[in-house]
């Protein structure tokens, strides 16, 4: 023991894929009265959940339904298209 503290690094949780990583790398998406938006400032308020970098995970993020049951929605066609064309 050194006394030092590891830096604080905040992680969130890939929805589609689970996989854990620094916050700065993944994607939030929140849902607001005007549907599901992209997020990159994470300033947004509401009900939000954190996509990965991987093309996979947008993809199956927009045609499955893990983002209706994070984010206790139902994603509508211009949300899923939404999320398409916001692939990192
Ligand atoms: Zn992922």
């Amino acid at each position: 023991m050194n006394g030092k503290r590891p830096k604080h690094v905040p992680v969130r949780t890939c929805v589609v894929c689970r996989e854990k990583a620094d916050k700065r790398t993944l994607v939030r998406v929140v849902r607001t009265q005007n549907g599901l938006q992209i997020d990159p400032s994470g300033k947004l308020d509401g009900r939000g959940a954190y996509l990965c970098e991987q093309t996979q995970c947008w993809e199956r993020a927009s045609s499955g339904d893990v983002l209706n049951q994070a984010l206790r929605m139902t994603l509508t066609d211009e949300d899923r298209k939404r999320l398409l064309q916001a692939i990192p």
